[in-house]
């Protein structure tokens, strides 16, 4: 009986691992990958920043943010929301984060404009530019599986597609951890990522092979442990509003 308990972990540890790694067995972006199931996700939903958020974006300023080149955010203001202005760049926090959860809406420019990857791309980044969470029109549109809304770019796709129309406030809820690295810079463990979109989950946990890439999976390579959160210009006006998070690593 003393080996019940680790046993029964055991048992869990390797079905998850298995889990995860069905899930990334695909080659990067296959067009074969199963498209994940379409699940409509309930009535639109805000969430007010609880008490001890940091917010980043309350409606009005963009004083938290800087263009990632250090310039100050050329990105616009209005209606209590801000807008990619494309070829300005990527959108940086002023400060720098480790773990955190994050509540960031947005919505894709409305009537849509392209196809696949080329319509409402941006993208939500943890360690300055290195971990995205995809951002795109894929409600309505066909694109590789790893590579639609609520994608870990390029590895791996969400579990259901719990998109809205174009023009329609989505939101993001996502607990990051970061990477660690030991003394010598080698991995210790990898970046985990849990997202609901629309309150829907569709990442649980996924420990990241190294940063997201197109094209490529490069290896992890040792970083600080707190770093800016990034949003994507991709050319495409995708808004967002009512973004705030919690410092996971100030409230232990
Ligand atoms: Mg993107």
């Amino acid at each position: 009986m003393k080996l019940a308990v680790p046993l029964v972990l055991a048992v869990i540890w390797t079905a998850s691992l298995s889990a995860q790694g069905k899930r990334s067995e695909w080659p990067q972006h296959s067009e074969e990958r199963p498209k994940p199931p379409v699940v409509l996700p309930g009535a639109a939903y805000t969430i007010a920043p609880p008490s001890d958020a940091i917010v980043l974006f309350g409606g009005t300023s963009l004083d938290r943010w800087m263009q990632g080149n250090g310039a100050p955010a050329k990105w616009r203001v209005a209606d209590g929301a801000f807008q990619v202005v494309p070829s300005t760049g990527t959108l940086s926090t002023r400060d720098s984060f480790g773990d955190v959860q994050l509540h960031i809406e947005w919505a894709a420019p409305n009537p849509p404009v392209g196809t696949g990857q080329d319509r409402g791309n941006s993208g939500v980044f943890f360690g300055d530019g290195r971990y995205e969470v995809q951002v795109l029109d894929s409600r309505d549109t066909d694109t590789y599986a790893d590579g639609q809304a609520g994608a870990l770019y390029g590895q791996f796709p969400p579990m259901v597609n719990a998109s809205r129309a174009p023009g329609e406030w989505q939101t993001y809820d996502i607990v990051y951890h970061r990477p660690r690295f030991g003394a010598d810079g080698a991995l210790s463990s990898a970046a985990r990522l849990t997202v609901f979109h629309n309150g829907v989950l569709v990442q649980d946990a996924m420990e990241l092979v190294g940063p997201t890439a197109n094209r490529s999976r490069p290896p992890y390579t040792a970083h600080a442990d707190r770093l800016p959160i990034t949003l994507q210009d991709h050319g495409h006006p995708v808004r967002f509003r009512n973004v705030w998070l919690r410092d996971l690593e100030t409230v232990k």
